[in-house]
């Protein structure tokens, strides 16, 4: 069991990493189907979206299905969401991507059995951003799934990542209050009305767990950067950002039923600020994917992120 890391054929760890990363993907295509409308991912076993025939398991090989069946299903020519490829893509490039720029990074005499739980623990945690950023953009909402287990791993394997436990809890607590106390609690208490979603301030403290609190607060800068930076361009090309299509009906629902008098979904609207009455202060875009491409980042480019930062410090 001491295999190091240089006895490791390089080729053979580059395939391992992309069919790794590939397989994932096209299982975090079930989770972001399933897993918001509250359904189970391990059955049923996947069916066609058109014509509910289940989907066999050579026409379920990850890009390459999409690709020979041209984008429509095989039973009933259903056109496939290019979603789905794009997913697997990722899950095989996000995967090739922390062998490289962190695995085959460490010193040739690591453990090998070090060097595959920090592998794991990384490709865990990138993909659960992964399928978290496609719920968030199709609903509008952070699953706590996600983002809770994340912080649990996250705290589990921060020695493996050089931070200790300690630091890693200080970098949950404070990334959770950087969100929640400025967006959440003082915009309630002021101008009576929520801000931010809890599901913001829980990925922040992911962020925390995973990096420490200056981590946190990178995640916290780059991804408002970024969005802005998002927002800036749709306005300039005239793009008008909208509710997603399953947001509405989701809410559509809720005011049908709090029109029959049903206290639970009144409750719900009253605490949504997706269901703000004042168009202007209704939040449209959501800024869990731009959170999270910053974890991406700060996961994948760390060392550089901090030699390009640490001039900042000075002052
Ligand atoms: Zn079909």
């Amino acid at each position: 069991m001491d295999l190091r890391l240089d006895e490791l054929p390089v080729w053979f760890l580059r395939i391992f990493a992309a069919w790794f990363g590939l397989i994932w993907g096209s299982f975090l295509n079930v989770v972001i189907y399933r897993v918001p409308r509250g359904l189970s991912v391990v059955r049923p076993a996947s069916a066609c979206p058109g014509c509910k025939t289940p989907i066999r398991a050579w026409d379920n090989v990850p890009v390459l299905s999409y690709v020979i069946l041209r984008g429509r299903a095989r039973c009933c020519g259903a056109p496939m969401s290019p979603r789905y490829p794009a997913v697997e893509l990722l899950g095989g490039l996000l995967s090739v991507a922390i062998l490289e720029a962190i695995v085959l990074r460490m010193p040739g005499s690591t453990f090998a059995t070090r060097a595959a739980a920090v592998y794991l623990a990384d490709f865990a945690l990138t993909m659960g951003l992964l399928a978290a950023a496609f719920i968030d953009v199709e609903h509008m909402i952070l699953p706590d799934s996600i983002t809770l287990s994340g912080i649990v791993l996250g705290v589990t394997t921060a020695t493996l990542r050089g931070l200790t436990t300690k630091a890693s809890i200080v970098g949950a607590v404070v990334g959770f209050l950087i969100v929640w106390l400025p967006f959440t609690f003082l915009y309630k208490l002021l101008l009576k009305r929520t801000g931010m979603g809890l599901g913001d301030a829980k990925l922040l403290a992911l962020a925390g767990a995973w990096f420490g609190w200056p981590g946190a607060v990178f995640v916290l800068f780059a991804g408002a950067i970024q969005g802005s930076v998002w927002a800036l361009l749709l306005f300039a090309f005239g793009v008008k950002a909208k509710i997603p299509e399953s947001v509405q009906a989701e809410l559509d629902e809720l005011r049908a039923l709090a029109e029959q008098g049903d206290e639970e979904a009144k409750r719900e609207l009253a605490e949504d600020p997706l269901a703000e009455d004042d168009a202007a202060a209704r939040p449209r875009l959501p800024f869990g994917p731009f959170l999270i491409l910053a974890c991406l980042e700060l996961l994948l480019a760390g060392p550089w992120i901090e030699r390009f930062v640490a001039p900042l410090s000075a002052f």
